[in-house]
């Protein structure tokens, strides 16, 4: 098996405690080494200053950095000198996504879906940036049907996408049956599980109602079975996740993608468990 790939996923903090708590969490990830670190994007360009300048941050420190970039709410103007100020600071590779509206914003801007925003930027810089787009195992919670969700993925790809990373899940079966159904349509690109550590339940239920993402009902009845017993809500939520990576990654997943929350330590501890 070749060694996996590994990237931290890191959102741009709102405060100076916030940015530089994340400093910290960077040079802790960084002594493993991995692939890229990316940074999240408010939809509606909401982030768009705080997420360049943690860029910014990492690049400056020879690190490797993957900006996340979603296009929803905005204008092709708008992308287009993002992509140009990323390529000139010697970014090499953007997560490109659609993003969601937030409440309250009226337009959706001149991009409808992330498949227009993967084309305009093979069209504005060519093979400059190695492009991710999301992928979604148990599926995108807007999608007409299971099989529309997997031909709209396969949308991204032909459109220019070299590899993807998935929303987070727990199930495995999901993440092979989607990698097989990708196969089976002649979609080759790496498909990059993404991982979200067990670190607070109320927290990680919300999410998951949100982007369909789904806890299975033993996991999340034990972990609400804690209660307020947060040690006990992360041991457990450990041994879940790492038992999930082994699988995925003896199974042939390429690598493993952590939603970091901005935390070192739930990662760090899947990392050792992992003995990699
Ligand atoms: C790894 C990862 C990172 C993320 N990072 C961010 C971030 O930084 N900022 C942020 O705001 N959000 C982020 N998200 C969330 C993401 O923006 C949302 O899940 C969003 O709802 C969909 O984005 P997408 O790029 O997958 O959209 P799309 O691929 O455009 O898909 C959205 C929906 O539209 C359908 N669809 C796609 N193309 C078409 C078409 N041509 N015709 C009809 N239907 C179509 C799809 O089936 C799906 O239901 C991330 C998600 C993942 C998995």
């Amino acid at each position: 098996m070749n060694k996996p790939l590994f990237s931290f996923e890191f959102f741009p903090p709102q405060t100076p405690e916030g940015v530089e708590k994340l400093a910290a969490t960077r040079k802790q990830l960084a002594l493993l080494h991995p692939e890229f670190f990316s940074v999240t994007f408010g939809a509606g360009g909401s982030t768009q200053e705080r997420t360049l300048e943690i860029v910014r941050q990492i690049k400056a420190e020879g690190l490797t950095v993957a900006p996340h970039l979603s296009c929803v709410g905005s204008t092709r103007e708008n992308i287009r000198a993002l992509l140009f100020t990323y390529k000139d600071m010697g970014i090499k590779r953007i997560v490109a996504l659609r993003g969601d509206l937030p409440s309250g914003m009226a337009t959706t801007g001149e991009f409808q879906y992330a498949n227009e925003l993967v084309s305009f930027i093979r069209a504005q810089t060519g093979e400059h940036f190695h492009i991710e787009v999301a992928a979604y195992p148990e599926f995108h919670p807007q999608a007409r049907s299971a099989h529309d969700d997997v031909l709209n993925f396969k949308r991204k790809v032909a459109a220019g996408a070299d590899s993807a990373i998935t929303q987070y899940f727990y199930n495995a079966d999901s993440y092979f049956y989607f990698v097989d159904k990708c196969r089976k349509l002649g979609v080759t690109v790496p498909i990059v599980p993404g991982i979200m550590p067990i670190v607070k339940f109320a927290q990680l239920a919300r999410f998951s109602d949100t982007c369909g993402a789904e806890i299975p009902r033993w996991i999340r009845k034990t972990l609400e079975g804690y209660g307020d017993d947060t040690e006990s809500v992360q041991a457990f939520g450990q041994d879940v996740v790492a038992a999930l990576c082994e699988r995925l990654l003896a199974g042939g997943a390429p690598g493993l993608h952590f939603y970091t929350l901005n935390q070192a330590a739930p990662a760090l501890e899947i990392w050792k468990r992992l003995g990699l």
